[in-house]
């Protein structure tokens, strides 16, 4: 029998997240510089090696699989990827297979993904302004977006929104979003904006609100059950009573997560990284295409990363500069 993999702080690992590309059809400014530097294609991993790297996490203990990117609908046979993955959620090793997407080809994907197993999806979206959408995601319209959430709906998938809370852009929508959300049956999750790579010109410290006071804001409004359910990663959940919906909140910087930590993050170029906020990393690129033939030293290689998965991360915003930064984009890890 496999042994599965637990890290050196007993926290075993169940959940890897894949960054499948690093190209995106928008530049959201927190996210991306307008002008950037895309991988060569041949440092990508071919999504035969996407296939290999999964399997070996899934026969390794991993349960849940999220793909990301980038943008992961933007990855030229993505679904080959999707569909490949099937098999896994078939023999009942893998619980979960989802992705976060900004929506913009959800319409064209939706009952692809759902054909192959994907049962719940979370889709970025920051305002519902049009001008706001634009000015924020600077390449992507809010229309096409809401076409792939109703396209993702009415595949039968479950949608999650995701929005970056961002001081004096999305402050006065906290409501509407709220609402709308609810209306559409769909929980919301806010995520505090993260100094990962860099940005061009945009002020992050200025982009920054605090998601305690966007939580006690809420609170004049709606009264909340905390829920006790964990992801295993830095989101807590409520429920609103008045509305049924669950609302979560991802505070990476303000809050100590780390002590139940399940996962792992793959770059589109197979650099394994335990912790989002550091540096350390694993190159398992390397061992796979060293050896076409057998999975046994691309497992070696990932053994030997978890031993090293650290306790925490080092974000700290509490001086005015943003320390514990870290160089590569959100795009590069997987958000
Ligand atoms: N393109 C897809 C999307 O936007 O959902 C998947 C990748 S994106 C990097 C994943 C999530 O990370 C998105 O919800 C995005 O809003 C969030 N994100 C990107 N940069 C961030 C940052 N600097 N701080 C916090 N969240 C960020
Ligand atoms: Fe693209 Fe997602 Fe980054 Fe926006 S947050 S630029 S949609 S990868």
């Amino acid at each position: 029998m496999t042994i599965p993999l637990i890290d050196p702080f007993r926290r075993p690992i169940s959940y890897l997240r894949v960054s499948v590309t690093d190209r995106c059809d928008f530049r959201c400014v927190y996210c991306m510089s307008e002008n950037m530097t895309f991988l060569p294609k041949r440092d990508l991993l071919t999504l035969e090696e996407l296939d290999r790297l999964c399997t070996s996490f899934v026969r390794l203990g991993v349960e849940k699989l999220r793909i990301t990117g980038g943008e992961p609908l933007v990855r030229k046979g993505i679904m080959t990827f999707f569909d490949a993955m099937t098999r896994h959620l078939e023999s009942g090793a893998l619980k979960e297979l989802t992705l976060t997407t900004n929506g913009s080809q959800m319409d064209r994907f939706a009952s692809d993904l759902y054909a192959a197993g994907v049962r719940r999806v979370n889709i970025s979206l920051d305002t519902l302004d049009d001008a706001k959408f634009a000015q924020i995601t600077r390449w992507g319209r809010l229309p096409q977006v809401l076409k792939g959430i109703d396209a993702a709906q009415n595949a039968g998938l479950r949608v999650k929104i995701n929005t970056v809370a961002l001081k004096g852009f999305n402050e006065d929508e906290l409501f509407s979003l709220t609402s709308w959300c609810a209306s559409r049956d769909m929980d919301l999750t806010f995520i505090e904006v993260m100094p990962m790579g860099d940005i061009g010109n945009e002020d992050r410290l200025g982009q920054y609100w605090k998601i305690s006071d966007l939580r006690a804001r809420l609170a004049e409004r709606f009264t909340m059950t905390d829920l006790v359910e964990r992801s295993g990663g830095p989101a807590r959940y409520v429920r609103l009573n008045e509305t049924g919906q669950k609302i979560g909140f991802i505070t990476p910087l303000t809050h100590n997560f780390c002590e139940s930590c399940n996962r792992v993050r793959l770059t589109c170029t197979g650099e394994l990284y335990m912790c989002l906020g550091q540096e350390d990393m694993a190159d398992l690129r390397a061992p796979l295409r060293a050896n076409p033939a057998s999975d046994a030293p691309l497992e070696q290689a990932i053994r030997a990363a978890i031993s090293r998965k650290p306790k925490g991360h080092d974000f700290d915003y509490s001086r005015q500069s943003v320390d514990g930064r870290v160089s590569r984009h959100m795009s590069h890890t997987g958000g």
